[in-house]
């Protein structure tokens, strides 16, 4: 097992969040991560700022969503789509949702990021699709997301932010600095003019490729 016991998976979450914050993709009390240990969920507190997030105060939740908090600490209000992720994906095993301007200026616009970049394999496909808009931290927005990530390793999400998923914490931040990148191309593009965009095979064969690199599986 990659963590040798619950607290260094606990301060894992803790670092990952104030890594959101260092990477510039995320502030204040904006965004949450979850990370899959042994059979139950870890997740972020609610409302609480990411420096002075301690790893005592990362709440545990099993697969049917019963939770265990410690000083008065509530799980994020989007629980749900960290658990139906989870639950629904056994392959992932990290989820960062943040709202980077570049993503989220392009979910305000409700556009998906086209296959403008090579790149774009991050998310496992040809494009990076956005999940239409629900209220935060309700079932309709985890259905949304769900269905969103069928086939991808990330998503936006309508008017809010996005979603990246991974086999690792390390993966799930990777993608979801990597989605921000391809937003922040993509927004630049639509300032000049209309892209032009990679072919379908094109993209298949970077999957291809980086599946023979098994690029950052050990991850
Ligand atoms: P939490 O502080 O409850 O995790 O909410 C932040 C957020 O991004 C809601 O979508
Ligand atoms: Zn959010």
């Amino acid at each position: 097992m990659k963590y040798q016991n619950i607290y260094q998976a606990r301060s894992a979450v803790v670092d990952a969040c104030n890594q959101m914050t260092k990477l510039g993709i995320n502030q204040g009390t904006s965004g949450n991560i979850s990370l899959r240990y042994d059979n139950i969920m870890l997740i972020s507190p609610s409302g609480i700022p990411y420096e002075n997030m301690e790893p005592g105060d990362i709440v545990e939740m099993t697969m049917d969503g019963e939770w265990h908090a410690s000083k008065g600490m509530v799980p994020s209000s989007e629980w749900r789509f960290h658990l139906d992720i989870l639950k629904n994906k056994p392959a992932v095993n990290a989820v960062v949702h943040a709202h980077p301007t570049y993503c989220t200026t392009l979910a305000i616009l409700n556009k998906p990021i086209p296959a403008i970049h090579y790149m774009i394999a991050v998310g496992g496909k040809n494009d990076i699709p956005c999940a239409p808009y629900a209220t935060y931290g309700t079932e309709e927005l985890s259905e949304y997301a769900l269905a969103a990530l069928r086939d991808h390793h990330a998503c936006l999400l309508a008017n809010h932010g996005m979603i990246a998923t991974g086999k690792s914490l390390e993966k799930a931040m990777w993608t979801a600095l990597e989605v921000e990148v391809l937003a922040h191309q993509y927004h630049a593009c639509l300032q000049v003019g209309e892209p032009v965009l990679l072919s379908d095979d094109e993209i298949d064969r970077v999957l291809k490729k980086w599946g023979e690199y098994g690029l950052r599986e050990s991850n």
